[in-house]
């Protein structure tokens, strides 16, 4: 008899989005003559840069001819790409880097989600409340979070609540955890951490010995000067810290797909006797086994964003998006609404009005005036009482979205 992975029925049934496309599917078939503008799930609208389509063109062009053909590339990513991301993303913030700690991927969920295999199943985890939801979910797929308890809390996962009343600022856990996955600028909040908060953090893991797992995916949005890119800005974050980068949100990757991940050669976790192993080559050696690297295409259209017309064709985008976050921002506070987020991210996080559940506002909301957000208990238990609106729409829609929650209101 083959035994079934039985931490699979632990999870929640379904992938929030799941969840929500399946209300508004539901609604749209039981009005089918009303439009319903979605400023739900976090994908984007723009299309690519025209400097990303010329090289997915050439390198199409390359696959199609005899003595240009590129067949399986290596595991860890093209020194072209792995090497713009040293001299474009690193070395201008002062951080160096070795071409082997980068390993180009097909996105940083897979990342995310896998990256837990290197550790053993039992270590502790810790993660800032709400959060995306791949982290737990990898985690809990093989064990390592225990099982859900009333409350929807995982009983091995250590929560740190990020809420109004705090901030948004996560607080140093008074004991030990073994491993923190920290994500900045914040999906779902929208929030930051400040060099000095993240430098608690890196201090925390060197002295308990722990792991960040630090996913980066909205870099691209920070606006503020004084806004930490990546943890290596931090000083002794080599020693403690994977980094996951995506340009899914940078520049619009979401269905071409490539991201990276960074394992400085410095980061270890110990044997039960104590003995010392890098992850670096565990994780190429991971790599190298499960996956069989990006494709060419991909790896030369995010090469394509290091080039100077592509850096000047993505940062319109991402302020073309900046200006929804922005107008939602100025029309929600107008409106009266508790909003956050918004400033140095694409996601705006609202306070529902007289603290209504998450899911309460979302069906009303969708019902009332047609527009879907995200409900932010989707996110985790200090997610209740929230609900998370994207920047990722066009002006029109986003414009539209807000006239119709102005006359719902
Ligand atoms: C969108 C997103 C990602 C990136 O996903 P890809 O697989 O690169 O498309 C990673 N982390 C967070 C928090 C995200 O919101």
């Amino acid at each position: 008899m083959a035994l079934v992975n039985e931490h699979f029925l632990k999870l929640p049934g379904n992938y929030l989005f799941a969840d929500v496309a399946r209300k508004v599917s539901a609604f749209k078939s039981a009005h089918k003559n009303v439009n319903v503008i979605s400023l739900g799930t976090g994908d984007v609208t723009q299309p690519l840069a025209p400097a990303v389509v010329e090289a997915l063109h050439k390198a199409a062009d390359e696959m199609g001819r005899a003595e240009t053909f590129r067949g399986y590339g290596p595991e860890q990513g093209y020194q072209f790409l792995r090497e713009a991301i040293i001299k474009n993303d690193y070395l201008p913030r002062g951080i160096h880097l070795d071409i082997n700690e980068v390993f180009i991927n097909d996105g940083a969920k897979s990342d995310t989600g896998n990256i837990q295999e290197l550790i053993r199943w039992d270590n502790s985890i810790g993660v800032t409340d709400p959060i995306y939801p791949v982290y737990l979910d990898s985690n809990s797929m093989i064990g390592r979070s225990g099982v859900k308890d009333a409350h929807d809390r995982w009983s091995n996962v250590v929560y740190f609540p990020c809420t109004a009343e705090n901030n948004f600022v996560p607080e140093i856990p008074n004991r030990r955890v073994d491993v923190v996955y920290l994500c900045y600028p914040n999906n779902p909040t929208g929030t930051v951490i400040s060099k000095e908060e993240l430098r608690k953090w890196v201090n925390y893991a060197l002295h308990n010995d722990a792991l960040i797992f630090y996913d980066a995916a909205y870099e691209a949005y920070i606006q503020d000067p004084d806004i930490p890119h990546s943890i290596y800005e931090i000083r002794g974050a080599r020693k403690c810290a994977i980094e996951f980068r995506s340009y899914s949100k940078t520049a619009g990757f979401t269905g071409v797909r490539c991201g990276y991940t960074i394992v400085p050669e410095e980061v270890s976790a110990a044997t039960l006797e104590g003995k010392r192993i890098e992850l670096n080559p565990l994780w190429l050696r991971r790599q190298c086994t499960k996956f069989n690297g990006t494709s060419y295409l991909s790896q030369r259209a995010a090469e394509a964003i290091y080039t100077p017309e592509g850096k000047e064709q993505v940062r319109k985008t991402i302020a073309y998006y900046m200006q929804n976050a922005e107008l939602m921002l100025k029309r929600f506070r107008t409106l009266g609404y508790e909003v956050y987020g918004g400033a140095n991210a694409p996601y705006v996080w609202m306070k529902t009005p007289h603290g209504i559940p998450s899911w309460r506002f979302f069906d009303e909301m969708l019902n009332r005036a047609h527009v879907v957000c995200t409900p932010g208990a989707g996110f985790g238990p200090s997610g209740e009482g929230y609900a998370r609106f994207t920047a990722f729409g066009t002006h029109e829609q986003t414009e539209e979205a807000l006239k119709r929650i102005e006359r719902w209101f």
